[in-house]
């Protein structure tokens, strides 16, 4: 069972959610995180359940980014919108930076995010089951 997290900028959170629809069988089985509109957006278009963080704005992306620099996210969806400033920037590229200096699969455009959930769905993560991974409620970050 992977860590994978779902970030979606506003004008971007319909495609992460027709995205999710499209591969819900890969991703069920999977503990799943997520910026907090961006979760409860797919969760109500699927039934797979999410841990939802704080709003990016308000800090999920420094949340997620905890998990990353513990090592312990195996997979980020994150579309941003290339076309609008976002408050939280530098949030948005600490996260990024810590994805490189983790080397954690991160999807910045819907492109990329098909290339590794096929990669995912043929099981080419494997490298990524590490034991004693962060457990929602178990460990707060
Ligand atoms: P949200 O956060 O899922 O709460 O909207 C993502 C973002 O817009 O940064």
């Amino acid at each position: 069972m992977l860590n994978i997290a779902f970030i979606a900028h506003d004008r971007k959170k319909s495609e992460i959610v027709n995205f999710v629809i499209a591969y819900e069988k890969v991703f069920e089985g999977h503990q799943l995180f997520s910026t907090g509109t961006t979760g409860t957006r797919i969760m109500e278009q699927t039934d797979l359940t999410i841990h939802r963080f704080e709003s990016g704005p308000l800090g999920g992306d420094q949340q997620i980014g905890a998990l990353v620099a513990r090592n312990e996210m195996d997979l980020i969806i994150f579309l941003r919108d290339p076309l609008m400033a976002q408050p939280h920037e530098p949030d948005i590229i600490a996260l990024l930076r810590l994805c490189d200096v983790q080397g954690i699969p991160v999807a910045t455009n819907i492109a990329t995010a098909e290339i590794l959930v096929k990669a995912l769905e043929r099981g080419e993560f494997a490298w990524r089951e590490l034991p004693n991974k962060y457990k929602p409620g178990v460990d707060e970050a």
